[in-house]
């Protein structure tokens, strides 16, 4: 079944059409710098790349535009559902659901908890409604796969009230990836189905990890929001929160201006001053680019240090399966992490790292148990099959209650 998978963020909109049953991407691409005069929709048939000038469209025409492309390719009439991508779903879900309208109002009550996401969320939802009424439209979010976690995860140490009355607590985020690459590390490393200790190491721009016991999550690192947990490309991760007040004074600013700088001009930016990214990163520590090899190593030693707190939610840990564009190329990143966690039992095997574990299904230790892995995220593929099962169970009648789906809290 041909699925179309939309991610809508504020200035952009991600999409592509999935073949569910086997992965094979029919067309992908980006309508991005939206509402600017350089809006551009931009996409990959097979190898054929292309942009296209949308001339200052914002999310509505941009969407008409890839639903015109998705005519001119012949592949419109082929779509059998609709895979939103929505960031946060607070505790009110557990799982993917068909939307409904009662689902877009619940999407509406955690705006407060994303403002920055949520709303292009909807909006998503809302015009693709529009352009394809008859098709099934499910929402795949990003905090759902964490709402196994237990209490003595999930809550911070604060009056117990800013849980009850301002739902302050841990969500975590990037959850279509780390359930993804944990049931695919199960699969790839021959892990009992059963019976699993799994740590997921997401590093992209923004990073976190989570611990997976028997495919479900039991802590992760991110929090009420993404700038929780370890050094990212820009954004700090946990910090002392007085830092918050303290630089309120000494910049004379709101702490919404310093939050701002915790989400933008931080981490791998921050301490280097000169990139979010890895591998310009990598290039400068290798010319010499002081910062840049302190960034590296403090990012390094944030990822081991919360990785060995996510074997503590565990009780044991038999896979550390790394992920994202950083966990999937870095190779000296892996090794620095891996080496920090040598007291755990992990014993890099360099050669295999160096390729990537592709000889070894994604092992890159000579330890078995525990081992580390490489693990390719597909977080659009996830969110594809979701909405495949949704929609070949839905019927008008049980939107309700669809087996395999998820449920709202
Ligand atoms: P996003 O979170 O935006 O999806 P990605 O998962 O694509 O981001 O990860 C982006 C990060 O991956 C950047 O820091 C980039 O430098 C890093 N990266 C990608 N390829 C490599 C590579 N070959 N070596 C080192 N880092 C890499």
């Amino acid at each position: 079944m041909n699925v179309l998978v939309l991610n809508c963020g504020s200035s952009s909109a991600k999409f592509a059409v999935i073949d569910a049953s086997n992965g094979h991407e029919l067309v992908s691409g980006i309508a991005q710098r939206l509402g600017s005069p350089q809006a551009t929709l931009d996409f990959k048939v097979e190898a054929h790349k292309e942009s296209r000038l949308l001339h200052g469209a914002a999310h509505e025409q941009a969407l008409r535009a890839v639903v015109a492309l998705l005519e001119e390719l012949g592949v419109a009439n082929q779509i059998a559902g609709i895979g939103h991508r929505v960031v946060h779903g607070g505790a009110k879900f557990s799982g993917s659901m068909p939307i409904t309208a009662e689902v877009v109002a619940k999407i509406e009550e955690c705006i407060p908890l994303g403002p920055l996401h949520n709303p292009a969320n909807l909006l998503g939802i809302k015009i693709s409604q529009e352009l394809f009424p008859g098709l099934p439209q499910v929402a795949v979010f990003d905090t759902a796969f964490h709402q196994t976690m237990p209490p003595r995860a999930y809550l911070y140490a604060v009056p117990y009230e800013w849980f009850t009355k301002h739902e302050v607590r841990r969500y975590g985020f990037h959850g279509t990836s780390h359930r993804y690459v944990s049931q695919q590390a199960v699969k790839q490393l021959g892990l009992d189905p059963e019976d699993h200790a799994i740590v997921t190491a997401h590093l992209g721009n923004g990073c976190s990890l989570a611990a997976v016991r028997n495919g479900h999550s039991m802590d992760t690192t991110m929090g009420l929001t993404p700038v929780d947990g370890v050094v990212m490309g820009t954004r700090s991760g946990s910090i002392d929160p007085s830092i918050i007040s303290h630089m309120k004074k000494a910049l004379n600013c709101s702490a919404e201006q310093v939050m701002d700088v915790l989400n933008k001009q931080s981490g791998l930016v921050g301490i280097s001053g000169l990139s979010n990214d890895m591998r310009t990163l990598q290039e400068a520590a290798a010319t010499g680019h002081e910062r840049a090899a302190l960034a590296i190593e403090k990012f390094c030693y944030s990822v081991a240090k919360a990785a060995a707190s996510m074997f503590v939610s565990l009780g044991r840990v038999d896979a550390l399966v790394f992920t994202g564009g950083i966990g999937e190329n870095a190779v000296n990143v892996r090794a620095q992490i891996v080496e920090l966690l040598g007291f755990a039992g992990f014993s890099l095997d360099a050669h295999a790292n160096a390729f990537h574990g592709k000889a070894l299904r994604g092992r890159i230790t000579r330890s078995t148990s525990p081992m580390a892995a490489v693990v390719a995220t597909n977080e659009e593929l996830m969110i594809a099959m979701d909405t495949a099962e949704i929609a070949t169970a839905h019927l008008p009648s049980n939107v309700e209650r669809l087996p395999g789906s998820g449920r709202a809290a």
